[in-house]
């Protein structure tokens, strides 16, 4: 046994790995979340349905051909300890995990046929630094393996924090959305369908800001997943 699977093997012994959801104790084909946790998740399936909840949503604000969610994200349910460890303790395998499985939904949909590269929604560089990663970036990394898209970082950039949004009126939230991302050369999303990829999508604001940053790219189609939608 090499030395390092040694130590996680003690590792596990002394500090047995526990389900995020429901803190019972993993056994060692499970990982991050028991199977029992995993199947009872409120996935949505939403990529099958045409003018879903989040469709209807971002009707009218963004020129966009598809929109689908993972899981419904509703306070005291599942999906909320997930993404609070993928966020907020460096817990990127649940993050890859999820996106894994969201990819293994897709591939094969017709949501997925058209799409050419998927893209994170990019942090504030200096958010980014703080956090050490990008947690959509995670997720997108998670749904490449599953449906070997490629994946684009670097190109969308997020020039400025989002201020919050809720209390503003519409064209106050234009005004605030439209300066929040930059593309660094349209030329490389030209003509391509791209998959915007989140954590979690709430109002709507930061996909309504990439689209509008997006819009200067020529020909260019926008899809959308995220893994948790807000109801
Ligand atoms: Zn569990």
């Amino acid at each position: 046994m090499l030395r390092n699977d040694l130590l996680r093997e003690l590792a596990h012994l002394f500090f047995p790995a526990v389900c995020m959801v429901c803190n019972e104790q993993l056994v060692h084909s499970e990982e991050c979340i028991c199977l029992r946790c995993l199947y009872k998740l409120p996935r949505t399936y939403n990529f099958k349905q045409l003018d879903n909840a989040a469709e209807q949503l971002m009707a009218g604000r963004i020129p966009f051909e598809r929109i689908a969610t993972f899981c419904i994200y509703v306070k005291g349910g599942m999906l909320p300890p997930l993404i609070h460890q993928l966020k907020y303790h460096h817990q990127k395998k649940v993050g890859i995990l999820l996106g894994r499985i969201f990819g293994e939904d897709l591939r094969g949909s017709d949501f997925l046929k058209t799409i050419d590269v998927i893209v994170p929604v990019p942090l504030h560089p200096k958010r980014e630094k703080s956090r050490g990663y990008n947690q959509a970036e995670v997720i997108a990394r998670g749904l490449s393996e599953s449906t070997s898209l490629p994946v684009i970082v670097g190109n969308l950039n997020r020039i400025l924090f989002n201020p919050t949004q809720t209390k503003r009126s519409k064209t106050q939230r234009w005004e605030n959305v439209k300066h929040i991302f930059h593309v660094e050369d349209p030329n490389i999303f030209a003509h391509k369908h791209l998959l915007i990829v989140d954590d979690v999508i709430t109002t709507g604001s930061t996909i309504e800001a990439c689209g509008i940053a997006l819009q200067e790219c020529p020909g260019i189609k926008i899809s959308v997943a995220t893994l948790g939608e807000v109801i």
